[in-house]
C-alpha cells in the first residue's frame, strides 16, 4: 500500500471538516458543543470548521435548545437541498431511480420493470438513464446540484480504472458500466455491487447501525452478501461484493445461473425457490409469486415442504457466515429475503445454529434488514454522499473523470 505523504494543516482541517460532516449527517441536530463532546475536537476548531461550513451552505443553523442557566445554544444541521444524490438499484426484474436530498429524504422515483431472463446491458444502460431524466424532473431538481449517483448493480464491480463489470449469471464480461453511462450523462458516477450498497444502506441506517463486525445478506431474485468488518463494508482484491451466492451447499446439484452446479443461489434464490415448487401459481411476476407460495404453505404440503428446504439451505449457508466470519449480526434483506424472513426466521435461526460452532453462534444475532426491499437503491445514494462526508468528492476520482 502506498504509504501517505506527511500531513500538512490543509490535511488536518479536511480531516477536521469530514469528522464533523459526518457527526452532523449521522446525528442530525448538533449545538457546536455537542459535536465537539462527540469528536473531541477543540471549541475553537469546531466553530473555525462550522464558520466554514455554514459559510458554503452544506450546514444550516437550525433553532436553539436552552442550556443550563446559560446562552441558548444554536443547533446545526446538513443542509438538506445543498445537494442530491441519486441511487440506482439494477435488480433482476426492474431497474429503480430515487433521488434523495441530503438528509435522505426521497425527493422522486421511477422503476423500469426488467424481464428476468433479458439483461442485455443495452437495455439497462437505458433504463438507468431515462430513469436519469425522469427523477430530475419529476422533482424539479437541476442537475448542477446533483453530487453524484451511485448505482448498485449485480455482478463483481472491479475496483480500478473503468469499473469494469462481470456478471457471469448475465453473460457480462468485463462490461464497462460506467463508461456505458458515461455516453449519456455527465453527473458523477459511483458503480458498486448491489449488496454491497444495501450492506452500507443497512450499516449507515438499519439493522447494522453501530455494528463492527456484521454480515448482510441480498436474497432477491438471486443472492449476494456484503461483509463489514471494523465498522466498513469490505473489499476484495480486485471486488466488494462477496459471492456468497455461489458457494455450494449441494456438490453435483442444481445447475446455477453461474454455470456451476449447486450454489446457495440455485435452491434459496427466488427464481431457484419457484422452479424448486414446480407447479404453477395463480400470478405471474416473482415477487407476487413467491408471496403465493407463502401463502399457500399452510394449506399445501408441497409448498411448506419447498419453504422448510429453503429455511435448511439459508441456515446451512448463514451457520458458515458464523464459522468463518464470526459477525456480531447477520442481516436478511432484499425483497425475497425479507418475504421469506417473515415466516422462515425462527427455522433459519435453528438450522444455522446446528450448523455452526456453538462459541461464534452464540455471538451471533441473525435479523431482518429494517430498510425494506428499496436498500439497494439508497444504499447506492449513499455512495456520492460518502465521498461528500470523506473530502474526496473535491479531489479529482476516478468516477468524476470524463469518458476518455
Ligand atoms: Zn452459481
Amino acid at each position: 500500500m502506498r504509504e501517505r505523504r506527511r500531513w500538512t494543516v490543509r490535511d488536518l482541517r479536511r480531516d477536521n471538516r469530514s469528522v464533523l460532516l459526518s457527526s452532523l449527517f449521522f446525528e442530525q441536530l448538533r449545538s457546536r458543543q455537542e459535536l465537539s463532546e462527540a469528536t473531541g475536537l477543540s471549541p475553537a476548531s469546531v466553530s473555525n470548521v462550522v464558520r466554514e461550513l455554514i459559510h458554503e451552505g452544506i450546514v444550516v443553523e437550525a433553532g436553539s435548545v436552552d442550556s443550563d442557566g446559560g446562552r441558548p445554544r444554536v443547533l446545526l444541521q446538513i443542509n438538506p437541498d445543498y445537494g442530491y444524490v441519486i441511487g440506482v438499484d439494477v435488480g433482476e426484474i426492474r431497474v429503480r431511480v430515487e433521488l434523495f436530498d441530503l438528509t435522505m429524504t426521497e425527493r422522486a422515483k421511477v422503476d423500469y420493470p426488467l424481464d428476468p431472463r433479458q439483461h442485455d446491458v443495452g437495455v439497462i444502460v437505458e433504463a438507468i438513464l431515462a430513469g436519469l431524466t425522469a427523477v430530475l424532473a419529476s422533482s424539479g431538481v437541476s442537475p448542477s446540484a446533483v453530487l453524484g449517483v451511485g448505482v448498485g448493480i449485480p455482478g463483481i464491480v472491479e475496483n480500478g480504472p473503468g469499473g469494469l463489470v462481470h456478471g457471469q449469471c448475465y453473460g457480462w464480461d468485463s462490461v464497462p458500466v460506467e463508461r456505458l453511462l458515461r455516453s449519456g450523462t455527465s453527473l458523477p458516477l459511483h458503480v458498486d455491487n448491489g449488496a454491497k450498497t444495501m450492506g452500507q444502506a443497512e450499516l449507515w441506517f438499519g439493522a447494522g447501525r453501530g455494528a463492527q463486525n456484521a454480515v448482510v445478506c441480498l436474497i432477491g431474485s438471486g443472492v449476494g452478501a456484503s461483509i463489514i468488518a471494523h465498522g466498513s463494508t469490505q473489499l476484495g482484491s480486485v471486488s466488494s461484493a462477496c459471492e456468497w451466492g455461489h458457494t455450494t451447499v449441494v456438490v453435483g446439484g442444481r445447475a446455477c445461473r453461474c454455470g456451476a452446479r449447486g450454489c446457495l443461489e440455485a435452491y434459496v434464490g427466488a427464481e431457484a425457490i419457484l422452479e424448486r415448487y414446480g407447479s404453477p401459481l395463480p400470478t405471474t411476476g416473482q415477487e407476487s409469486a413467491l408471496t403465493a407460495l407463502i401463502d399457500l404453505a399452510a394449506t399445501s404440503a408441497r409448498a411448506a415442504e419447498v419453504l422448510d428446504e429453503t429455511a435448511m439451505y439459508l441456515g446451512v449457508s448463514i451457520g458458515n457466515l458464523i464459522n468463518m466470519f464470526n459477525p456480531e449480526r447477520i442481516i436478511i434483506g432484499g425483497w425475497a429475503g425479507l418475504l421469506l424472513g417473515e415466516r422462515l426466521l425462527p427455522a433459519i435461526r435453528e438450522a444455522a445454529r446446528e450448523h455452526s460452532l456453538h462459541y461464534p453462534f452464540g455471538q451471533t444475532s441473525i435479523e431482518l434488514g429494517r430498510l425494506g426491499p428499496n436498500a439497494v437503491a439508497l444504499g447506492a445514494a449513499t455512495l456520492p454522499v460518502e465521498a461528500l462526508l470523506s473530502g474526496t468528492r473535491f479531489a479529482a476520482t476516478k468516477s468524476d473523470r470524463p469518458a476518455s
